[in-house]
């Protein structure tokens, strides 16, 4: 398929280049012995994860100890409610530990174990990736170590719990802030230090090349599945995909199973609170180009052009920037990026809760609110969602601030 004079079929060939550019956005922003190392994940993940010997073992793990592939299922009942459209959605909420990220982490600890790392490293902000990581860890018996800022170890105490009931070593991070991008910073000054022994595992499709491209490659496996699924269901393809974008993982994976097909496409950011800065997270939607955290693409910048506080009521949505796939496939038009308010969120939690017997995370509750505006939108036709993990994690925190509704 060719949209907007890129030629679809051959577009994981082309994209990202040799030097992990997206059209402008992506590269590799970091210092020349990070870059050393970046050089050694880049090969060793050509050589060693096109090897039909690693891809059987990593289909293996995912079918024997993830529980892929995951069910696509059919919103009976809230369909009823959205008119002639049907939504669909793909349930990531039913894969091991309760949401996609263990697509990546299981493929990225694979490959340290292949290139005989000891060790993993990674940071984390609401302990989401952090508890995936530490549990591909425990998996393939491998050290991790967890940075994490101080403020955020206060607030996510199950999660830490967790990482820590699962072996791993969470490193506190204090100066600054003391939230996700220090501990990012700290993750990053660890692992130059350490390179031989370690790998880096970044938590989404974000970070300088390869991860990017190998966090989009592992989560690829989601689109591909709902692809199959969908089809072997319905006879057709759905006429609409959707997923919600903090750093753009589990969006990417979706959309990679569709980006070649006559399916229309939409990301979905968080709105937070409104359009004021600070109040959202919106990077696709309000941010301007810019590099962090080792890579270019779009940024929601302060005055000084830093990174800008961002603000969802799903923590792992805020995020001040996206992953370069995403500001790529903006700029193109192939995919329609839109908000999607707290408020929004919290009554799609409820209402899927309620009407479906599932309860999504609140991450997952953005792209379900869109689905359920862009069903009423068409009047016709299909949706598939991404539900991209289980709503346990927020259930007491929504309740106390919002009530049951
Ligand atoms: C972390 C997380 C997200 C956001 O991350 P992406 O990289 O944008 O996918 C979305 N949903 C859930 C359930 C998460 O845990």
């Amino acid at each position: 398929m060719i949209f907007n004079n890129i030629d679809f079929d051959t577009y994981f060939k082309n994209y990202p280049d040799e030097n992990g550019y997206y059209g402008r956005y992506g590269g590799a922003y970091v210092s020349d012995e990070l870059k050393k190392a970046m050089q050694e994940t880049t090969e060793a993940y050509f050589t060693i994860c096109k090897s039909s010997k690693f891809i059987s073992e990593l289909r293996r793990i995912r079918r024997e100890f993830q529980g892929r592939p995951t069910p696509v299922s059919y919103l009976e009942r809230l369909s009823g409610t959205l008119g002639n459209v049907q939504l669909y959605v793909k349930r990531e909420d039913l894969n091991h530990t309760g949401a996609h990220k263990l697509n990546h982490c299981m493929g990225e600890a694979l490959l340290a174990k292949y290139m005989g790392k000891k060790k993993v490293i990674a940071e984390t902000g609401a302990g989401q990736h952090g508890v995936a990581l530490a549990t591909a860890a425990a998996y393939f018996g491998l050290e991790c170590d967890i940075h994490m800022g101080s403020v955020d170890i206060k607030k996510q105490a199950p999660n830490v719990a967790r990482m820590k009931i699962l072996g791993a070593n969470v490193v506190e991070v204090t100066h600054g802030l003391a939230t996700l991008k220090e501990a990012v910073d700290s993750a990053f000054d660890a692992y130059a230090k350490d390179y031989k022994n370690s790998i880096y595992c970044i938590g989404s499709v974000v970070g300088p090349h390869p991860f990017p491209m190998m966090v989009r490659d592992f989560q690829s496996v989601v689109g591909i599945e709902a692809r199959e699924q969908f089809v072997e269901m319905t006879g057709e393809l759905p006429d609409a995909v959707v997923a919600c974008v903090g750093g753009g993982s589990n969006s990417m994976g979706m959309f990679s199973g569709f980006l070649n097909y006559p399916v229309d496409i939409y990301g979905v950011e968080p709105l937070g609170l409104g359009p004021k800065l600070g109040d959202h997270a919106a990077s696709l939607q309000y941010g301007t180009e810019g590099i962090m955290h080792g890579f270019n693409s779009v940024m929601l910048k302060d005055e000084n052009g830093d990174p800008a506080p961002v603000y969802s009521v799903a923590s792992g949505l805020d995020y001040p920037s996206s992953g370069p796939e995403h500001a790529f496939l903006r700029d193109l038009g192939r995919v329609k990026y839109d908000v999607v308010s707290d408020e929004e969120a919290i009554d799609a939690f409820f209402t899927l809760s309620r009407l479906e017997g599932i309860i999504p995370a609140i991450e997952s509750s953005h792209a379900v609110a869109y689905g359920m505006k862009l069903a009423k939108e068409m009047g016709k036709g299909s949706v598939l969602i991404c539900l991209s993990g289980r709503g346990d994690k927020d259930m007491d925190y929504i309740i106390e601030k919002y009530g049951i509704r």
